[in-house]
């Protein structure tokens, strides 16, 4: 356990741009999945996602599951998730920093985000 490196790591984190975050992120939450034994199919799991909301407006938020590209990357990569796509599989919105993810939420790869 590393409580009492918690103010550290809290603050290493928070100095990550946003391509940072979601490689961390991801990485740390699929650990968690092979910890918990989690896998196939049939599971559960963390995810990052990022919402957007206006409270001013009577509308839904909108989501958007922040996923790891599905290959090394292919090129065109940003600080920041402006790619996105709609998962095949499962019909979440994937967000990505390259055109092709894996999605969070399912683990299918290759969701194509434009
Ligand atoms: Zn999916």
């Amino acid at each position: 356990m590393i409580t009492k490196d918690l103010p550290l790591l809290r603050s290493q984190l928070t100095s990550l741009n946003e391509r940072e975050l979601i490689e961390v992120m991801v990485h740390v939450f699929e650990a968690f999945a092979n910890r918990f034994q989690v896998s196939g199919d049939i599971g559960a799991r963390y995810v990052l996602a990022k919402s957007s909301f206006n409270k001013n407006e009577d509308e839904e938020p909108y989501i958007e599951f922040l996923g790891v590209p599905s290959e090394p990357y292919l090129g065109y990569v940003q600080d920041e998730a402006f790619e996105n796509g709609s998962c095949p599989t499962c019909g979440v919105i994937v967000a990505c920093i390259d055109k092709l993810a894996t999605c969070p939420v399912c683990g299918t790869m290759g969701v194509q985000c434009t």
